[in-house]
């Protein structure tokens, strides 16, 4: 049974069973061991007359005996003076005989088995043998005794013990008197005591021993130390003191341990041990200190928190101590013009607790760093603060502003807790200042082909209007929409039908870009004959319109032709050039755009700079740094992407050849051409955002992986660059800059062609010398057709021409064309149909394929969906590509000669011949062996090799074709 029940149950039990009255005493005529000298009368020849005798128990004891033997009836006995001490009853226990009348009587007339007991209060003990008078009154009778048990002739000597109450007693004292009336009778004892209750504790409370002054009375009691009283309202206990010295139960209130200390027995309480507490008053026990809690003193109301951990000012001692969160993880915002939407994740440590919340803070960084706490004006949704999602709307930024929103974890022991909640933060630009949108648009005039349409100009409260596009479909044709746009706030659109119903929109640009169309308003055009005094000046006119335009166009057509059977190559002279060839799609020019940020805008999609992650530099180019990020639309999957960055300090001129570069490759979609992912350029810097592609570029990364891959696999590289620029060529699209160096690899080892800049070729104070200038421009000469350099004419068969010298560095592994030769070197060799020979074990059919790239006739070469299905050929025929050697059918112009190696004896030593055919790597390989002279090198085997640690297959053919290009130089005595 619980401790708590078996107290309830106690407390039920009426206490009087738990307790016995106690007696005391006040006088007792069995412990007098001298005379009573008790008061007679009549005094003259009293009948009660004062006698030794022994009790049942053989004592000696004082006894009074009256025998009249004439049997008078009124012979009074009375006590001394018996104090009453603190009673207001008394007991009086009379043990007597009585003897039957007509034992000795006579006179059994007047005599009677019975006496009268009386009594007489009195402060002081003033009676006297006349006073108070021998009469029932000024007494006051208690009763007639009678016996139960007579003495008679031959009968059993039996006495009776009767015990009568007195009261109520005020005075101190009081006097008894016995009236025996003719009987023989003797008194053998008289004994007067009171009834008490006895001290008592019980259920945490005490009462000190009562004595009842009436039937019943009250004790007030006290609670047992470290007990107190339990009750709204808190008094004293107090219980019943019976008459009869019995305790009448429960206690009026009962009293509990207080908190720190526990019920033993039901009678006391006792303090928690150390490591224990008890937080409340009552009948609990003490528990052991709860979770992150301890406690060294004994009687703990509560345990204290071990250091680190807090309990919040409501949480009751009997929880565990808690600490604050931890900071909230992965803030994920998304930046809506001025609009912020934050996002994250739970704390991994939520401290132990469940009432886990949020708050945001919001600061706007100014230059130089200055922050200052957002304005009022910004709101929250759904709240600042107390927010138990993990999602807040922020409304009323400003405009390309950064900001820094800190996200704070709170929970219930974070104000507790003196160390600063844990906080994640974020930094964040507002992005574009989109103009609010145009209304109130309406029809200034009409005509059956045109409407003038004008609106109102939109209040911008922070840049101003650059202009407006306006957009507008015939009624029923949804969505087919024609675009146009105009500096000021009218169009005019023409070319109408006539009573037609267009829809319009309008919306405003701002540098920030544009703003949300206008609701659409629905104009119409005027019906026949509204404007008929016009209308046949205008029929004329158009008319004579129309026989103009059809004699252009047949001029032009003829024009055409003729030029079109003159050039052999369609690819050509289509550069930079707004052409439309029958439903082919071709490349626009972005700086044929009168605004070239229309074109950024036209072509690459704006990214919001929250979703992207910058993670490292890997490059430097043209503008600025290149770096690996990631980019998180949201609802796309998460990407590796390289950014192109706008250093800053550039000029708006700058700005625009830098973001050219996306305008045009975001016209490209193919797998091998590299991809542009968006442009960011509402915030600084500016930034082009393109597929990231691990391997970077070809050329390093070949140089990286020297003869590392097979034929087959080079050749699927160059299969990959072909295919690219085919597809550039088809848009009309002439590269320019076609080399290794500007050929990206990813992972999977896919080459795409990238680098679409035009700038390097326009700059003159560019440094790079890989680009010479030339007039007109910058030109890197070892990879450009002889007809560009010399007259600039570049078309899609001098990319040819650089493909030809992308394959080279491809199959030399990233070897430098022409080597150390100068420009006008090369240019001059050139001249002389000299050409670089194959690399090597380069197999024949590929070197044939570059000499057919480098036709002086640039009508002559391949173009290069010939090249895609040459090189798909050698693939499906790997056969072919075993054939190796300097082998040319002769129809071919004289090969440049291969820049060999010095001969041995030119080399200063094995060192110096590693360094000169790039394999300085082995130097320390070679000379650990004893390879050291060159007879010894010229020695060397593949086993020899792969035992000095050349383990790569690449390597050893290299060293190898080395030596054997030295033996048969030092044979034939060729010299360079
Ligand atoms: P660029 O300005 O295009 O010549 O880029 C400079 C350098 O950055 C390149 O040589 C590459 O090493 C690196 N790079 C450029 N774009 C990418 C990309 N999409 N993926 C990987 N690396 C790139």
């Amino acid at each position: 049974m619980e401790p708590w029940s078996v107290f309830t149950l106690l407390c039920c039990l009426s206490l009087t069973t738990l307790t016995a009255a106690e007696e005391e005493v006040v006088m007792n005529t069995k412990m007098e061991t001298s005379d009573l000298r008790w008061t007679t009368y009549p005094s003259t020849d009293p009948e009660w007359e004062e006698m030794s005798g022994l009790d049942e128990e053989g004592n000696s004891v004082r006894t009074f005996q009256a025998c009249p033997m004439d049997g008078s009836v009124s012979h009074w006995l009375r006590t001394r003076l018996i104090p009453r001490r603190s009673a207001s009853v008394v007991y009086v226990e009379i043990r007597f005989t009585v003897m039957e009348c007509s034992y000795l009587h006579t006179n059994t007339r007047t005599c009677k088995e019975t006496f009268n007991l009386y009594y007489y209060q009195s402060d002081e003990d003033m009676a006297t043998s006349t006073h108070p008078a021998w009469m029932e009154n000024p007494y006051t009778k208690v009763d007639t005794v009678a016996a139960d048990f007579l003495l008679r002739r031959g009968g059993e000597r039996k006495s009776n013990v009767k015990t009568l109450r007195v009261g109520p007693i005020s005075k101190r004292g009081f006097y008894l008197a016995f009236q025996a009336q003719g009987v023989c009778m003797a008194l053998l004892s008289v004994k007067v005591y009171f009834k008490k209750c006895p001290a008592l504790t019980h259920t945490f409370s005490s009462f000190p021993e009562t004595v009842p002054h009436s039937l019943v009375q009250q004790a007030n009691g006290v609670c047992v130390p470290n007990s107190a009283p339990s009750g709204l309202v808190p008094r004293p206990p107090t219980m019943l003191c019976g008459e009869d010295g019995q305790w009448v139960g429960p206690p009026s209130t009962s009293c509990v341990c207080k908190a720190g200390y526990e019920p033993v027995d039901t009678d006391r309480c006792r303090a928690c041990g150390a490591g224990q507490y008890k937080s409340s008053m009552g009948p609990s026990v003490c528990r052991v200190c709860p979770m992150n809690s301890n406690t060294h003193s004994v009687g703990a109301v509560s345990c204290s928190c071990r250091p680190g951990y807090y309990r919040a000012p409501t949480d009751p001692p009997d929880t565990a101590c808690s600490k604050p969160p931890s900071a909230p993880r992965n803030i994920v915002p998304q930046v809506n013009d001025t609009m912020v939407t934050l996002e994250w994740s739970e704390p991994l440590d939520r401290g132990e607790r469940a009432d886990l919340s949020y708050a945001v803070e919001c600061v706007r960084c100014g230059s130089g760093r200055v922050c200052v706490p957002c304005a009022e004006s910004v709101s929250y949704r759904p709240a600042q603060s107390g927010l138990t999602a993990r999602r807040v709307v922020i409304h009323g930024l400003r405009p390309h502003t950064q900001y820094t929103f800190t996200i704070i974890a709170i929970n219930g022991v974070t104000d507790t807790s003196n160390t600063p909640p844990a906080t994640s933060a974020i930094n964040i630009t507002t992005s574009t200042d989109v103009p609010v949108p145009v209304s109130g648009i309406r029809r200034t005039k009409a005509s059956e082909a045109s409407l003038t349409l004008s609106w109102p100009v939109p209040a911008q409260p922070h840049y101003t209007i650059l202009d407006y596009e306006i957009r507008y479909c015939l009624q029923g044709e949804d969505e087919v929409w024609q675009y146009i746009s105009s500096k000021v706030n009218s169009v005019v659109l023409n070319d109408l039908s006539r009573a037609s119903q267009y829809r319009v929109q309008v919306r405003a640009r701002t540098r920030a870009g544009y703003g949300h169309f206008s609701n659409t308003a629905t104009f119409s055009t005027l019906p026949d004959g509204m404007e008929s005094h016009t209308r046949l000046i205008v029929t004329g006119v158009l008319v004579g319109a129309g026989l103009l335009i059809l004699i252009t166009v047949v001029a032009v057509a003829v024009f055409c032709f003729r030029k079109h059977s003159r050039l052999r190559d369609s690819e050509l002279d289509k550069s930079g050039q707004y052409l439309m060839s029958q439903g082919v799609k071709v490349y626009i020019d972005p700086f044929t755009y009168e605004d070239p940020n229309e074109a950024v805008r036209e072509f690459a999609k704006e990214i919001d700079v929250s979703f992207v992650k910058i993670e490292e530099v890997i490059g430097a180019g043209e503008f600025g740094e290149v770096c690996r990020g990631r980019l998180r639309i949201p609802g796309k999957k998460e990407n590796y992407v390289a950014i192109k960055t706008l250093k800053g300090g550039y000029t708006d001129k700058q700005r625009r050849d830098f973001l050219s570069e996306a305008s045009i490759m975001g016209q490209f979609q193919h797998p091998n051409i590299i991809h542009l992912e968006g442009v960011i350029t509402a915030s600084c810097p500016a930034m082009i955002l393109t597929e990231y592609m691990e391997n970077g570029a070809l050329d390093s990364f070949l140089r990286l992986n020297d003869g590392q891959f097979t034929p087959i696999q080079l050749v699927g590289m160059l299969r990959g660059i072909a295919s690219g620029m085919k597809y550039l060529a088809e848009m009309s699209y002439v590269h320019r800059d076609l080399a290794a160096r500007n050929i990206l690899v990813n992972s999977n080892l896919v080459c795409k062609v990238s680098d679409f800049g035009l700038s390097r070729f326009l700059t003159e104070n560019s440094s790079d010398p890989t680009y010479t200038s030339s007039l007109g421009g910058k030109i890197p000469i070892r990879w450009t057709a002889p007809e560009a350099i010399a007259f600039r004419k570049f078309t899609s068969a001098s990319d040819v021409w650089s493909y030809g010298i992308v394959m080279w560095e491809v199959m030399s592994f990233g070897e430098r064309p022409y080597w150390d030769m100068s420009n006008q070197d090369v240019i001059n060799a050139i001249e002389q149909d000299y050409r670089l020979p194959p690399p090597p074990e380069c197999p024949a059919p590929l070197h044939q394929l570059m000499l057919d790239c480098w036709q002086r006739d640039r009508s002559s070469r391949p173009r290069f969906s010939h090249i895609v299905s040459a090189l798909d050929k050698l693939i499906r025929n790997p056969a072919s590509l075993k054939l190796t050697g300097q082998s040319h059918d002769g129809l071919s112009p004289p090969l440049l000669d291969q820049r060999p190696p010095p001969p041995l004896s030119q080399c200063g030593s094995v060192g110096e011949w590693l360094r000169l055919i790039k394999m300085e790597r082995y130097e320390e390989n070679f000379i650990q062996a004893g390879f050291t002279s060159f007879e010894l090198v010229a020695q060397i085997s593949t086993e020899d090799l792969l035992r000095i640690g050349v383990t790569l297959a690449g390597h050893q053919k290299k060293i190898l074709s080395s030596i054997q290009t030295m033996r048969v130089q030092s044979k034939n005595s060729l010299r360079y």
